[in-house]
């Protein structure tokens, strides 16, 4: 433990807090350190293998009382002195029979343990300090950025000063927790007002806090990279409003450090405190799987609202919906682990909005997408987007402001969260009930009326967001589904003889003539089979529009496949536009449902008759995202169309760039 001549474990009963008045250990020699000693102060440790509880509390006359409490046959006994704790060290190795040792008070009661004391300062409130010469007067401070620096150092302060102070003048509960906390202070400057506000405080419990940063996670509660980057992003979001706004609010530079909430994934909120008893030897090395951050949204809301309504022509005006969308995705980084990211952005700002820098990053954790980590995650939200999605939003100018919640992300992170099954399963479906045998029926019409035959449907984890505006990735769905063009058609040339020998290479050249990088290879994992490079949108958009099939499947099937593919991207087309009339959508719906049967048709006629019309594939090759496909897109849009959406604000290209930059 540091330079601490000897081992303790701690258990914290009590962190206790600082007072104003705040006595420090007394000084025994020229250069020992003095102490600060908190009041209210309780923790178990062991001397001479008893176990015995320090504590200590300030007295009416501002004297400090040392206590030591034990037990012994049962029965419970006390000391105190109300002169130094190590007096009291020394009465109680009296009586227990070990008059010549002599330890520290200091280091039985642990005033040394540095992290106990930078728990109380962050969460307690600090002593009002002497006059900081190494200051320049705020007058000859020229720049906004300074000044503005120098108004965040100061409402930190005052903020620390004022919790004590309520703790002082026990505006607090029966266990002193306090009960009034700090809304904001407003300071004239020049004739200026300048705001400082202050985070309403975390429900989580006291201890939860202390369990935090005792075992001394606050440091590693992230793959450090990842949470560094996380306060980066967090820099830049301050950095950017302050060059907007010139001035105004110095909010944010004080919540810069509150607003990043940590939590582990890991623990059970049961858990938390079974776990206080430890030293500031344990940092796990494994801390940092499955480990978090988290940003209030609120506050978030609080810096961007203001940009967005000040910026030219403004993103929203009065009586304007916010239209907020949650997004998700898991990504991996190295082979063992995988961080899931969460983020939040504004469908009112249009095509801007698809820029990574627009998607506001609210969580951050290591680790996998999870039904069990998710719901950890949707607990930490659910307070906020109910609150959000019933009340709206206030902001700092008194503006009331409607609060629309949507959500989109890939299939996975969608049936996660909706509580429902994988793609694979009989009730499959996002939207609908329609069963996995009829994927294929375009007679039927599946309304989007949500999942209900799903058998062990799990509670959805942000209950919030209303069924129909779970939105799904227009991305995914194109990339899915020219996926199963493309192997459809590679299954039918791969039987070929000369495939190897001869198609293969053509193919490959091909692409190379379309510009697109493909190859062909035998697969370990498949024993052999044929396999090939995936392709990401763009080269896949490529070969829907130039790769000529009709040259390696002669006849009329030949040509159908090529316009089956062309009239894929056709519709692909339609459903990115930003603005479609209504008669546009009705031809979409007609066209896709159309679409999926050329896909399937049965052959008609005999083999070289001249009624002879090949069929392409099985009904049964329909996938659950063709289904979507056909089947609920024209309703999102005709639905999205009404609130001045569009579906392609809902692409997840961008989080998904975002999580690539972050990781
Ligand atoms: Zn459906």
């Amino acid at each position: 433990m540091g330079n601490r001549p000897f081992y303790f474990w701690y258990k914290v009963v009590s962190l206790g807090y600082y007072p104003i008045l705040v006595k420090l250990t007394q000084k025994n020699s020229k250069d020992c350190i003095q102490y600060q000693i908190p009041d209210n102060y309780s923790v178990e440790t062991e001397v001479s293998k008893m176990k015995i509880c320090c504590e200590t509390k300030y007295q009416p006359n501002g004297k400090v009382r040392f206590t030591i409490v034990w037990k012994e046959n049962k029965a419970e006994w006390s000391i105190y002195s109300d002169r130094s704790a190590t007096s009291v060290v020394n009465t109680f190795l009296k009586k227990n029979n070990r008059p010549n040792s002599n330890l520290s008070g200091v280091y039985i009661f642990g005033f040394d343990i540095g992290r106990l004391h930078e728990c109380r300062l962050e969460t307690m409130g600090a002593p009002i300090t002497l006059v900081n010469k190494k200051k320049r007067p705020l007058t000859t401070i020229q720049t906004i950025s300074g000044q503005n620096k120098r108004f965040a150092s100061l409402g930190r302060e005052s903020g620390k000063a004022i919790r004590s102070l309520i703790k002082k003048h026990r505006l607090t509960d029966e266990t002193d927790q306090p009960i009034v906390y700090i809304r904001k202070i407003e300071l004239d400057f020049n004739g200026e007002s300048i705001i400082l506000t202050y985070k309403p405080p975390d429900n989580k419990n006291e201890l939860a806090k202390i369990d935090a940063i005792v075992r001394a996670c606050d440091e590693s509660l992230l793959a450090r990279d990842g949470y560094r980057r996380l306060a980066a992003v967090e820099a830049f979001l301050i950095r950017e409003y302050l060059i907007a706004n010139h001035r105004v609010e110095i909010t944010n530079l004080i919540n810069k450090d509150l607003r990043i909430g940590t939590f582990n994934i890991d623990k059970n909120d049961d858990d938390l405190s079974n776990n206080l008893e430890s030293d500031d030897g344990i940092i796990v090395d494994e801390a940092e799987i499955g480990n978090g951050a988290y940003r209030s949204i609120y506050t978030i809301l609080q810096t961007l609202i203001p940009l967005w309504k000040e910026t030219s022509p403004a993103i929203i005006n009065s009586g304007d919906t916010l239209k907020l969308k949650l997004g998700g995705d898991g990504r991996n980084v190295g082979r063992k682990q995988s961080h899931v990211m969460m983020t939040i952005c504004l469908l009112n700002e249009g095509e801007e909005v698809l820029k990574p820098e627009h998607q506001h990053c609210i969580c951050l954790y290591v680790g996998r997408e999870k039904y069990e980590d998710l719901a950890k995650i949707g607990k930490l939200f659910q307070h906020q987007l109910f609150d959000l999605q019933n009340n709206g939003i206030y902001d700092k100018d008194g503006n009331h402001w409607p609060v629309e919640l949507f959500f989109s992300g890939d299939w996975k992170f969608m049936y996660i969260i909706m509580g429902l099954n994988a793609p694979n399963s009989k009730y499959f479906c996002l939207y609908c009930n329609c069963q996995s045998e009829l994927r294929w029926d375009m007679d039927q019409n599946f309304e989007n009326s949500g999942n209900h035959a799903c058998e062990n449907r799990k509670p959805a984890l942000f209950p919030a967001i209303n069924q129909e505006n779970y939105i799904p990735d227009e991305l995914h769905l194109f990339l899915r589904i020219v996926d199963v063009l493309m192997e459809c058609f590679f299954n039918d040339v791969i039987k070929k003889k000369e495939f190897e020998k001869k198609i293969k290479l053509e193919i490959e050249q091909t692409m190379q003539n379309i510009k697109v990088h493909f190859e062909f290879f035998k697969s370990r994992s498949t024993s052999g089979k044929w396999d090939w490079t995936s392709l990401m949108g763009p080269d896949k958009k490529k070969v829907l529009e130039y790769f000529p099939i009709s040259q390696f499947i002669s006849g009329i099937r030949g040509q159908e496949i090529e316009k089956l593919w062309k009239e894929f991207l056709r519709l692909y087309k339609v459903l990115r536009k930003p603005f479609l009339s209504d008669q546009e959508i009705d031809a979409f719906e007609i066209d896709t449902k159309q679409w999926i049967r050329t896909f399937y048709c049965a052959t008609e006629g005999r083999p070289n008759s001249i009624s002879h019309k090949p069929g392409l594939y099985r009904k049964q090759d329909v996938t659950p995202y063709m289904h979507v496909f056909a089947q609920h897109m024209h309703q999102f849009m005709r639905q999205l169309k009404m609130k001045n959406l569009s579906l392609r604000y809902f692409s997840t290209s961008s989080i998904e760039k975002k999580n690539h930059d972050q990781v």
